[in-house]
């Protein structure tokens, strides 16, 4: 190779390291661009596979997280991602603290009186898991009567409710109604089925079981702010843009195995 061109190449590679270091992913770096240009996200962050701390590297993971960085990429904003509980989100919103939540959550009415929502961008619902060995439990009403666990202010805390005669256990998280399924204080749980599937997929079904058919059909939604009347249509086209171009599918894959 000739001086010149081994010298260019040289150069080439620096400007590339240079580069790659300034992609610092979306945490502590402090916003360098003006306000409107960064995207601030809430979320529950353990809610495998939509959203969860990776073990090693600490980043935020699963599909939510994908692509609202996806989202984030196609408007031209940095996302910043905020840990906080999932009762916490709606209250964030309102106090102007996050622009956004993405946590798996249902478009539901009674929400919706409190946030906008993007369109639905996933197809979830609530599913029960038992323990293994459990054979009285095969359908919702079988569940009267029975101690629940969910995590608090969800919608399989609404239906839990909804249960006759059942004690309904409120935990801050779905990890936490899974431990108390494992060590026998609850007899079901109550929560989104994807979340269950992926629990009993990452060692779960050593101990329990997914109970009867799906107790109901929700859509996952972004929520903005009330005052924010922009930002969920902005979203809305940015997923849509992913959709024709191929990346939502390919976050849907990489998440769940199967086309969307
Ligand atoms: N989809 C459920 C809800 O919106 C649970 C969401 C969650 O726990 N992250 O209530």
């Amino acid at each position: 190779m000739q001086k010149k061109t081994m010298a260019l190449l040289m150069s080439l590679m620096l400007l590339l390291a240079l580069a790659l270091t300034g992609c610092g992913g979306d945490k502590k770096e402090a916003p360098k661009k003006a306000e409107s240009k960064v995207l601030r996200v809430g979320t529950n962050a353990a809610f495998a596979p939509f959203e969860f701390q990776d073990e090693k590297t600490k980043e935020y993971a699963g599909f939510d997280m994908d692509l609202i960085r996806a989202v984030g990429k196609q408007l031209g904003m940095e996302v910043q991602i905020a840990n906080m509980s999932f009762d916490g989100l709606i209250p964030a919103l309102d106090a102007g603290n996050i622009d956004a939540a993405v946590s798996g959550m249902t478009i539901t009415e009674e929400r919706g009186k409190k946030v906008n929502f993007t369109k639905p961008y996933y197809t979830s619902g609530l599913s029960i898991l038992v323990k293994k060995d459990n054979e009285t439990i095969k359908d919702v009403k079988d569940l009267e009567g029975k101690k629940l666990a969910v995590q608090i202010g969800t919608t399989g805390a609404i239906e839990a409710k909804k249960v006759k005669n059942a004690t309904v256990r409120e935990f801050n998280e779905a990890s936490e109604a899974f431990m108390e399924l494992r060590n026998g204080g609850v007899d079901a749980v109550l929560n989104d089925l994807p979340v269950n599937e992926y629990y009993l997929v990452q060692g779960g079904k050593d101990v329990a079981k997914t109970a009867g058919k799906p107790l109901t059909s929700e859509h996952y939604g972004i929520a903005t702010a009330k005052k924010n009347t922009e930002l969920a249509g902005k979203i809305d086209q940015a997923i849509e843009a992913l959709k024709k171009n191929g990346e939502y599918e390919k976050i849907y894959v990489k998440w769940f195995g199967r086309k969307p």
